[in-house]
C-alpha cells in the first residue's frame, strides 16, 4: 500500500461508515448502547478532516510515509471517539502504522503484518481474544486468511480478497456467540443472536482495503 492508497482507504472507510452509520448503531442498540455508528462516523469524519489538512498525497510508496499517515489516523480516532471502539481502533491504526514505518518499500506482506499487529494491539488493550464477540472475530480470521494467501503466492488482490471473505464470515459468526467483553457482556445470554457491531465495522474496514487494493 502506498501513500495514495492509504489516503484512499481512509476516505473510503469514512464514506462507508457514514452510509452504514444507522446499521452499525442499530446493531449496537441490540447489545450495547446504540452509539457505534455515531462513534465511527465521528472518528472517520475527523480522519478525513485530518487528511484534507495534509499536503496533497503523491505516489510515495515509502513505508515511513504510509506509517506516519496511519499513526495520525490512529491518534485522531483516540482523540475524537468516546466509546471503547475509539481507543481500540486507534491503537490498531497506531500498531499498523508502526509496522509500515519499519518497511522500506511496502509489499502486501507488510499489509498483512500490519493487520496482524492491529489485531494484537486490540487484544492487548482490550484484554480480548477471538470467540468473545468483538471486532477481533472479524480481524483475526482476516489476517489469518491473508497470511495463508501470501504463503500460497497470491498477489495483492487475491490476498485482500481472502481477507475480506474471512472478515465477512467472521463478523456473521459472532451472531451465535456469547459476548464476554465490552458492554455486550453485561447482557450475558441475551447477547446471543445478534451480530457484533465492532466485528461488523471491522469487516467494513477490511472490505474497503480490499476494494482500494483491488482497483490497481
Ligand atoms: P462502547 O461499547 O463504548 O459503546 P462502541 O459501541 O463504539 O463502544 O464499540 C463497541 C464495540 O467495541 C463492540 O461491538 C466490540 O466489537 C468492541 N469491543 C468492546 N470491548 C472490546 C474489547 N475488550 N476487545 C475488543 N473489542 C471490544
Ligand atoms: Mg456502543
Amino acid at each position: 500500500m502506498n501513500l495514495q492508497q492509504a489516503d484512499a482507504w481512509l476516505r473510503l472507510i469514512a464514506e462507508r461508515v457514514h452510509e452504514q452509520a444507522a446499521v452499525l448503531t442499530q446493531l449496537d442498540q441490540a447489545i450495547g448502547d446504540g452509539d457505534h455508528g455515531i462513534n465511527m462516523d465521528r472518528g472517520f469524519t475527523a480522519v478525513v478532516a485530518m487528511l484534507d489538512a495534509q499536503p496533497p498525497v503523491n505516489g510515495d510508496d515509502s513505508g515511513q510515509a504510509v506509517g506516519a499517515l496511519l499513526r495520525q489516523a490512529g491518534q485522531t480516532l483516540i482523540r475524537t471517539v468516546g466509546g471503547a471502539s475509539g481507543p481500540l481502533y486507534g491503537t490498531a491504526f497506531l500498531r499498523a502504522g508502526a509496522v509500515y514505518s519499519r518497511a522500506e518499500k511496502t509489499s502486501v506482506a507488510d499489509t498483512v503484518a500490519a493487520m496482524k499487529a492491529a489485531a494484537e494491539g486490540i487484544g492487548a488493550l482490550g484484554r480480548s481474544t477471538t470467540g468473545e464477540k468483538t471486532m477481533l472475530d472479524a480481524l483475526v480470521p482476516a489476517f489469518t486468511a491473508a497470511e495463508a494467501a501470501v504463503a500460497k503466492g497470491g498477489d495483492d488482490r487475491a490476498v485482500l480478497a481472502a481477507a475480506r471473505e474471512a472478515a465477512d464470515v467472521g463478523a456473521a459468526a459472532t451472531i451465535p456467540m456469547l459476548a464476554t467483553k465490552g458492554r455486550a457482556s453485561y447482557l450475558g445470554e441475551r447477547s446471543i443472536g445478534h451480530q457484533d457491531p465492532g466485528a461488523t465495522s471491522a469487516a467494513l474496514l477490511v472490505g474497503a482495503l480490499a476494494d482500494v487494493i483491488g482497483r490497481e
